[in-house]
C-alpha cells in the first residue's frame, strides 16, 4: 500500500524517479531496437546492464513519462559511449618528426581503398600533401585501383608492384615520403582477407612495425552488422587499432555496427564512408548515430524539450525575484546558507572562474567575515533585517546598531563592514535585474 501512496504521491508533484519497475517495459523496446539495428548481442547485454545500474533514482522530467525519459537518457549514454573526448581527426605528428603513417586495416572489400583515397582528398582540403602506398599484392587490380585514384586525385603513389612483400614495400614508401621532403602523411593501403586469418594479421603487424604507423584505422562496413564486434576484437587485439572507418553507410543498414566497433575496442570511429564518391567521407557525428541506431527520436526530443522547457521555468521564477530588487538581509543570510551547504567558503570559491587565484589566506578571511556577518544578522530584529535602511537612515539607527553589536559580540568595525557588503550585494542585484530585464526584452519575453 504504501508504494502506490508514494507513486500517487509522485504521480500528484508530477515528479516521480525512474525506478527498476518503470524502466523494465521501455528497456524492452530498447533492447528490441539495438538488436534490429544490428548491434552485436553481447553489446546489447552489457549496455543494458550499465542502463539498469544507472536509472534508478534518475528524477523523471516535469511533463514526461519515466518510459520517454528512460529513452531520452539511454540515447545520452549511447551518444556518450560513441563519442568521447578526441574522438575525430587524424593525430598527426608534430612537425619536424616526419610524415605522419596511417594505416588501413580490414576484411576485403570493405572499403580500404577507397577510403585511402577519400582520406587523401580530405587532407589535400586541408593543404597537406599525401603520398599513397600499394602494399596490396596479391590483387594486381588492386594495384591499379589505387593509382587510378591517384590520378585522379593528384596525389602521388608508391608502389613496387606485385613482387615485393608488403611490410617492405610500405616501408620503402615512408621512406620515399621522408626523401622528398614535401610529404606530410603517408597512407598505406594494405590487402584484405575473406576472413581473419594469421597470415593477414602476421603481416600487418610487421606492416605496422616497419613503418611505425602512427594511425592504424580499421576500415567496417557497416552492413557487416552483428560481426562487427568479434571482428573488431580480433583487430584490435592483433593490431592495436588506434580508430575506425565506418564504410556504406548510405546503405539502408541501421548502423548498429557502430556501437559494437565503439564498445569493443574502445576506439574511436574517425570518419564515415557514406558513398563511392571520393568526396563521400564524413566525420562521426555520435548524435546522428545515435538516433540512426535508436531510432525514436520523436521522444528524445520531445524530452529535450520538456527539460528545456522547465529550465527555462526555473529561470523565469529567479528572475522575478531579481527583477523585484527586494533583497534584504534574511536573503543575504539564506545567500549564505546555501554557500555552507555547498561546502566551506574556500571550496566553493575554486569552483568559480577567476576566484581560484585568491589566496587560501584571502579565502579564509572572505570565511571569516561571512562568519562575523552572521552572527550580526541573527541579532537583527526581523524588521530590521527587512528593512535594512533602518540601520542608517533613522533616528534609531544608533541605538539599534549598538544592540545588534552587542547581541552578536563583534565591533562597530565588524558591522560597519557587513553593512557596506550588504549594499555592495544589493547594487549588484539591481544591476542584475536591469540587465536581465533589458535581455529579457530583447528576447521578447516581456
Ligand atoms: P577494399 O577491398 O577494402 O579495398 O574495398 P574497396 O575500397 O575496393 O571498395 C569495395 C567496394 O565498396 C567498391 O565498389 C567501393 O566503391 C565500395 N565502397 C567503398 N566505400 C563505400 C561507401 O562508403 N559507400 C558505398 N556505397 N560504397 C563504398
Ligand atoms: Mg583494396
Amino acid at each position: 500500500l504504501s508504494a502506490t501512496l508514494d507513486e500517487a504521491w509522485a504521480k500528484m508533484k508530477g515528479v516521480a524517479d525512474l525506478s527498476p519497475e518503470n524502466i523494465k517495459a521501455p528497456l524492452k523496446d530498447v533492447r528490441r531496437a539495438l538488436l534490429e539495428a544490428d548491434v552485436s548481442l553481447p553489446v546489447v547485454r552489457r549496455f543494458i546492464k550499465k542502463v539498469e545500474e544507472r536509472a534508478p533514482g534518475v528524477k523523471v522530467t516535469k511533463g514526461v513519462e519515466p518510459s520517454q525519459e528512460l529513452v531520452k537518457l539511454v540515447a545520452d549514454e549511447l551518444c556518450t559511449l560513441m563519442g568521447g573526448v578526441g574522438a575525430d581527426g587524424i593525430n598527426f605528428r608534430e612537425e619536424g618528426n616526419g610524415p605522419t603513417v596511417i594505416l588501413m586495416a580490414g576484411l576485403q572489400g570493405v572499403g580500404k581503398t577507397t577510403a585511402c583515397g577519400k582520406l587523401a582528398l580530405s587532407l589535400k582540403k586541408q593543404n597537406k600533401t599525401c603520398l599513397l602506398v600499394a602494399t596490396d599484392v596479391y590483387r594486381p587490380a588492386a594495384i591499379d585501383q589505387l593509382k587510378k585514384l591517384g590520378s585522379d586525385l593528384n596525389v602521388p603513389v608508391y608502389d613496387e608492384g606485385a613482387n615485393a612483400s608488403p611490410p617492405s614495400i610500405a616501408a620503402n614508401g615512408v621512406a620515399e615520403a621522408k626523401k622528398r621532403g614535401d610529404i606530410d602523411v603517408v597512407i598505406v593501403d594494405t590487402a584484405g582477407r575473406l576472413n581473419i586469418d594469421e597470415a593477414l594479421m602476421n603481416e600487418l603487424i610487421a606492416t605496422k612495425m616497419s613503418t611505425q604507423a602512427d594511425e592504424t584505422l580499421l576500415v567496417v562496413d557497416a552492413m557487416t552488422g552483428q560481426e562487427a564486434a568479434t571482428l573488431t576484437k580480433s583487430f584490435a587485439d592483433a593490431i592495436d587499432i588506434t580508430g575506425a572507418i565506418l564504410t556504406k553507410l548510405d546503405g539502408d543498414t541501421r548502423g548498429g555496427a557502430a556501437l559494437s566497433v565503439r564498445e569493443v575496442s574502445g576506439k574511436p570511429i574517425k570518419f564515415t564512408g557514406v558513398g563511392e564518391k571520393m568526396d563521400a567521407l564524413d566525420p562521426f557525428y555520435p548524435e546522428r548515430m545515435t538516433s540512426r541506431i535508436l531510432g525514436m527520436g520523436d521522444v528524445v526530443s520531445f524530452v529535450e524539450k520538456a527539460q528545456e522547457a522547465v529550465k527555462q521555468a526555473d529561470a523565469e521564477q529567479m528572475k522575478e525575484k531579481i527583477m523585484k530588487a527586494t533583497f534584504d538581509f534574511d536573503d543575504f543570510l539564506k545567500n549564505m546558507d546555501m554557500m555552507g551547504d555547498m561546502g566551506s567558503m574556500s571550496q566553493l570559491m575554486k569552483m568559480i572562474p577567476g576566484a581560484n587565484k585568491l589566496s587560501d589566506k584571502d579565502m579564509q578571511e572572505a570565511e571569516k567575515s561571512f562568519k562575523i556577518a552572521k552572527s550580526l544578522i541573527m541579532s537583527m530584529t526581523p524588521e530590521e533585517r527587512k528593512y535594512p535602511d533602518m540601520l542608517v537612515a533613522s533616528s534609531t539607527a544608533e541605538s539599534r546598531r549598538n544592540r545588534i553589536v552587542k547581541g552578536a559580540g563583534k565591533t562597530e568595525e565588524d558591522l560597519a563592514e557587513l553593512i557596506v557588503m550588504f549594499g555592495g550585494m544589493r547594487v549588484k542585484m539591481q544591476q542584475m535585474s536591469a540587465a536581465m530585464g533589458s535581455e529579457a526584452a530583447k528576447l521578447g519575453l516581456q
